[in-house]
């Protein structure tokens, strides 16, 4: 149908990536430039959380489910590993039990229920059961395990014959729908999708400092694989994580719950840290993170985080192997204006998928279907 059309993407990391499988079934014909030999952006260096419960109730939270849908249906044509068991967030205190109380008297929708703390000990012995209040259980969360999950998509996509260019930087968009390699050569499109995840110098700067975003680093850490056995159940976060997804937003309790946090947790406050754990298929467990915003950061990973952040980590859960095997910093741009996602249009045929925060992998699906609709609606 529109194989005559050319896809160009820049970047070969989700939001590229989900960009190219959307266009390839609608048909088109798609070609990937990525600057490094293989992705190392964001998209191989988060949770692999697919994470509807932290979007706001409404249009975004039912594109978030539209992603974690897609994510299932892919993996298992596709063989990508996934474990689809869910989510629980757990509260150690009053105010964060309160506030998921009333995330789910307001509407936390379907997928979702609360339970107590019985049924949480008995169901997830992993939860540290001192002054568990109880949780919010959510269904349709799941997690991938990202440095696996995106070479395999790149699979996937070359086996339906979308071309890929690695060690391939682009460095101009030139003026007759054509981009310009580091090598000088040019490739023409008809349409442009540009998601160069936290690269703001290069492809239409003014336009993307004109959008006021700014790049935020977050500490990341992995255990050692946990003994046979040990199995968190479901993604688990705790009281810290409330007040950073904006789907909590609206819940009466949350400021109360933010002032104590403030108050007892400082250089919690001040790094920006909240717990998540995921565990994978090789029993390892993926544990972040803080959020230190700004341009050209000091290259440091701080040792004092990374001990807060496991610390936070204790108090909601316990690992039969808390060591350590491997620690990492991943970069996303946020919009500064409090826009989840950012799609700009600096040219015609030119699309932008940017400062998509820490909800990329989770709302990419959707964003992606929305673009090449409307690429469909121009081309017929
Ligand atoms: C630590 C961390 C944890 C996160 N956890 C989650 C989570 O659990 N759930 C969730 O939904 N989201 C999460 N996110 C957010 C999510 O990972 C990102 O929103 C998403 O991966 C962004 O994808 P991207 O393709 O835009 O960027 P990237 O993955 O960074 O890819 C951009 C690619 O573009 C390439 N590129 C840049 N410039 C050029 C150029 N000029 N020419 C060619 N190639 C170029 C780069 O090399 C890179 O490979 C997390 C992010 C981080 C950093």
């Amino acid at each position: 149908m529109n194989s005559h059309r050319n896809i160009a993407i820049v970047g070969s990391g989700f939001i590229g990536l989900a960009h190219a499988l959307m266009a390839r079934e609608a048909g088109y014909s798609v070609t990937v430039f990525e600057r490094h030999g293989r992705p190392l952006g964001a998209s191989i260096r988060n949770f692999g959380t697919i994470w509807p419960v932290g979007c706001v109730p409404g249009p975004e939270r039912e594109q978030a489910l539209f992603g974690a849908r897609y994510w299932r249906e892919l993996a298992a044509k596709t063989g990508i590993w996934h474990d689809p068991r869910g989510s629980l967030g757990v509260a150690h205190r009053d105010s964060a039990w309160q506030v998921l109380q009333e995330a789910a008297a307001n509407g936390a929708g379907e997928g979702y229920a609360l339970l107590g703390r019985e049924e949480i000990l008995r169901e997830f012995p992993a939860v540290n059961p001192d002054g568990l209040r109880g949780g919010l259980r959510g269904t349709p969360e799941l997690v991938l395990h990202t440095p696996t999950a995106i070479p395999a998509l790149i699979d996937h996509l070359r086996a339906l014959g979308v071309v890929f260019h690695f060690g391939t930087p682009v460095v101009r968009v030139l003026d007759e729908n054509a981009l310009e390699t580091s090598l000088g050569e040019r490739h023409a499109f008809d349409h442009l999708l540009i998601a160069a995840g936290e690269e703001m110098r290069l492809l239409f700067p003014r336009e993307l400092a004109a959008a006021e975003i700014v790049p935020c680093r977050l500490q990341m850490m992995r255990s050692v694989p946990q003994p046979a056995g040990f199995d968190l159940g479901a993604v688990l976060v705790g009281d810290l994580t409330l007040g950073h997804y904006p789907a909590f937003r609206d819940c009466p309790s949350l400021p109360a719950l933010q002032a104590e946090i403030r108050a007892e947790f400082h250089d919690e406050t001040r790094w920006g840290i909240h717990v998540i754990a995921a565990q994978h298929h090789d029993r390892s467990i993926t544990i972040g993170d803080s959020h230190e915003y700004g341009d050209d950061l000091d290259p440091g990973s701080y040792t004092a985080v990374d001990e807060r952040i496991l610390a936070a980590l204790a108090r909601f859960a316990k690992l039969a192997d808390p060591r350590i095997a491997t620690r990492w910093q991943g970069t996303y741009l946020k919009s500064t204006r409090g826009i989840t996602q950012v799609v700009l249009h600096p040219r015609d045929n030119v699309t932008m998928v940017t400062a998509m925060g820490g909800l990329g992998m989770t709302l990419g699906w959707g964003l992606a279907k929305r673009t090449v609709d409307h690429w469909k609606t121009l081309d017929t």
